[in-house]
């Protein structure tokens, strides 16, 4: 995952590689906790550009998952795919640097610059990142999920359990009564 800036010619370097989410140590822990299990390695798409002292780094990221639907909390598969920039800075650009007296500083973070040093950039981590935030904090195994019955905990995708028509009847008779009561 190092990209070398002197490779980096004017058209650019256009570079694919996969990797194990094991190579990851948060991905490796978010993988111990089943939230999000990788059912394929990690196929990274990127192309750098240098533009003087940066490097702009467009990348693609694919891979499949697996989830536990937040609603119905079965488990299903999702592919993962997801788009980023990420740009790299020496140091930090001239204009970010101007603060003059009291004015506002730029911290490399604030102007998203993340710094390298040397002739080498290590994606490594800002790779690390964008896999972590691509990954959906509810997931669903449909947009359309029913969810589970509050009452008897039945998956609702699987048919009506029964319980939602009975609290109804139950609620219907109860009112009818009500109604039957006030007109005597
Ligand atoms: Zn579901
Ligand atoms: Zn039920």
């Amino acid at each position: 995952m190092l990209i070398c800036i002197d490779d980096i010619k004017d058209q650019g370097l256009s570079i694919e590689f996969e990797e194990k989410p094991e190579e990851f140590p948060i991905l490796e822990d978010i993988t111990h906790t089943a939230e999000c299990v990788f059912h394929l390695p990690l196929k990274f798409k990127v192309r750098a550009i240098r533009i003087k002292e940066m490097v702009k780094i467009e990348g693609r990221l694919e891979t499949k998952i697996r989830l536990t639907c937040s609603r119905c909390l079965e488990p299903f598969e999702s592919p993962l795919v997801t788009n980023f920039v990420l740009t790299y800075a020496q140091e930090l650009p001239e204009t970010a640097k101007m603060s003059g007296g009291g004015g506002i500083e730029l911290s490399a973070e604030e102007a998203g610059l993340i710094i390298f040093a040397g002739r080498e950039i290590d994606l490594k981590e800002a790779l690390q990142e964008q896999v972590v935030m691509s990954i959906p904090m509810r997931p669903l195994c449909a947009e359309t999920c029913k969810g589970l019955c509050s009452r008897c905990g039945a998956n609702l995708n699987d048919g009506d359990c029964g319980c939602r028509q009975s609290s109804f009847n139950i609620k219907f008779a109860a009112l009818k009564d009500l109604k039957l009561n006030q007109k005597e």
